[in-house]
């Protein structure tokens, strides 16, 4: 799964860090991210020394994301200045590109990034955020509104019915591969009644006997996703969701699409059900 980085570790503990010129830095322009491309086609991340920037402004404009094997990564919060051989390219693209660790840390980056710039202002009074010292929040300097990072959990569930696996394919997206059924908890919810609850919404399909699967950390959507297997409870008859789903089908276990890139918990948990 992406986060699957042995031997390398991405430690996201905050720290209170200066960067150096030649530390790592992630920029991004939407969902693409600056990466240095040398003459013979590789790339990789910049280094603040990479983007000349003017070292007195380094302290205003970095944010310390986190650290990868010791060595601390940053976010530049605003435009890149620039520099030779300097590309914006889309991060969902960037897997066998860069090393796994740095694939990874990119959409981490990216998660962050996505908060840092929906949270300029305060939501309580429209003021400009300050970054909080010491640990990873912004605070309003004048009503002391204080906000951490969001994280959408979403549930995911592999439904088998003895030798077959419900599988499904969204409606209205661009990704045409065989999913599992997924979606995101509702306020009030537990874990468990958000998955029962999206299967039965999305197919009109009963499960029992959910059993935890595993987790994700998911940047694309600013989420984590938790994975769970159940067994079909009832009638196996699909009614299904064109709101959400554009197919829904029993497919036995034995010839399970193969269409899914090995960084998702999907395809970890289609391949454990695989017969
Ligand atoms: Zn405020």
């Amino acid at each position: 799964m992406i986060q699957d980085i042995s031997p390398c570790r991405l430690d996201n503990a905050y720290r209170e860090t200066v960067p150096a010129l030649d530390d790592c830095v992630f920029s991004f322009r939407g969902d693409k991210v600056l990466l240095r491309e040398g003459e013979d086609g590789c790339r990789s991340l910049p280094s603040f020394r990479d983007l000349q920037y003017p070292a007195e402004e380094m302290p205003r404009q970095a944010v310390f994301l986190f650290r990868v094997d010791k060595e601390p990564i940053f976010l530049l919060d605003g435009t890149a200045p620039g520099g030779r051989g300097l590309r914006y390219f889309p991060v969902c693209g960037l897997k066998g590109i860069l090393p796994g660790w740095a694939f990874f840390a990119g959409v981490t980056a990216l998660h962050l990034n996505h908060w840092y710039e929906r949270n300029r202002y305060c939501g309580r009074c429209g003021s400009v955020m300050e970054k909080k010292m010491g640990q990873r929040a912004l605070v309003c300097p004048d009503c002391g509104n204080t906000v951490y990072p969001c994280i959408a959990p979403v549930v995911m569930v592999a439904v088998i019915n003895g030798d077959k696996l419900l599988m499904t394919k969204y409606a209205g997206r661009s990704l045409p591969q065989w999913v599992l059924i997924s979606g995101f908890v509702e306020a009030g919810e537990t874990l468990e009644e958000a998955a029962e609850r999206e299967v039965f919404e999305e197919t009109g399909i009963r499960i029992r006997d959910l059993q935890y699967f595993g987790s994700q950390p998911w940047g694309f959507s600013d989420s984590v996703i938790a994975g769970y297997t159940a067994r079909l409870d009832g009638p196996d008859e699909i009614r299904l969701d064109r709101k959400e789903l554009a197919e829904a089908e029993w497919h036995l276990r034995s010839r399970l699409p193969d269409e899914l890139t090995d960084i998702s918990i999907a395809h970890e948990m289609i391949e454990s059900l695989r017969l």
